[in-house]
């Protein structure tokens, strides 16, 4: 197994899907796992969160992107947080004045869900998301996105490799020079490219993007690779399939729920 690995655990967008249509691409949310040497560091929790192995050699941390449900649904269901003694990090960005505590709470308490986090049986440690972190030798940045609420684009780098999440993104007419410094030949880019062009016209501040906006950037910035993300819950595997066979590239591909790539 190699030493520095990403795990697409769930990659749809907004809301989960199930069904033969989905069996290529999936149909649970927004989660991925990243393993680099000791550390695991989970990029949201949407529902993929939920078939994750538990046992790591040290103490995951889960950050999340922003607090919309389809990056927060898998949370209550992940078996790591009942068992008792075990210790999970969860940082969470703070959101009009709430602490990170209080964002999470909005959806784990009653009426939502049953019972508030404090209930459940796992050392969970609910803490602001606060960027840059180190994990040993392992580095997460942060910069602001563009999306409804907000969202962070987070880029985690190991041994001189680096990949970066940006999910929930809409693109700009052109893509800024920060943006473009923050994601400069970065060997992996998730990228949200939920929308075909013409879906994106009629979806213009729903906050998501399209993969021909991802090739531009991938251009612009000299990113070694590119994995789509936040597929529509419209887009069954034809769509997909057909979608990455238009875009031609082989260093863009759609990414698919189960896949482990490896980066270093
Ligand atoms: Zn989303
Ligand atoms: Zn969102």
């Amino acid at each position: 197994m190699a030493e520095f690995t990403l795990t697409v655990l769930g990659t749809r967008g907004s809301m989960a899907v199930d069904g033969a249509d989905y069996t290529l691409f999936g149909g649970a949310t927004s989660c991925y796992m990243i393993r680099a040497g000791e550390e695991t560091v989970f990029w949201d929790a949407g529902s993929g969160l939920i078939r994750a192995e538990v046992d790591f050699p040290k103490p995951p941390v889960i950050l999340i992107s922003h607090l919309h449900l389809d990056h927060l649904l898998g949370l209550g269901m992940y078996p790591r947080l009942t068992r008792k003694g075990l210790e999970t990090r969860i940082c969470v960005p703070a959101s009009d004045g709430a602490d990170a505590e209080a964002g999470l709470n909005q959806l784990y308490s009653p009426p939502l869900w049953p019972v508030s986090m404090k209930l459940y049986a796992g050392d969970i440690r609910v803490e602001e998301l606060s960027l840059p972190m180190r994990l040993g030798e392992v580095l997460i940045e942060g910069m602001a996105g563009s999306h409804p609420g907000d969202c962070v684009i987070m880029k985690l780098s190991y041994k001189g490799r680096s990949v970066v999440y940006m999910t929930d993104y809409e693109h700009q007419e052109r893509f800024s020079d920060p943006l473009i410094d923050f994601v400069r030949e970065a060997d992996l880019v998730l990228y949200d490219g939920q929308y075909k062009v013409d879906e994106y016209e009629t979806k213009k501040g729903f906050g998501h993007s399209t993969v021909e906006k991802g090739a531009e950037l991938m251009d612009q910035a000299s990113i070694r690779k590119m994995l789509i993300v936040h597929h529509d819950p419209q887009s069954t595997d034809e769509i997909l399939l057909e979608r990455e066979k238009a875009i031609g590239r082989k260093d863009i591909r759609f990414a698919r729920q189960g896949e482990t790539i490896e980066l270093l």
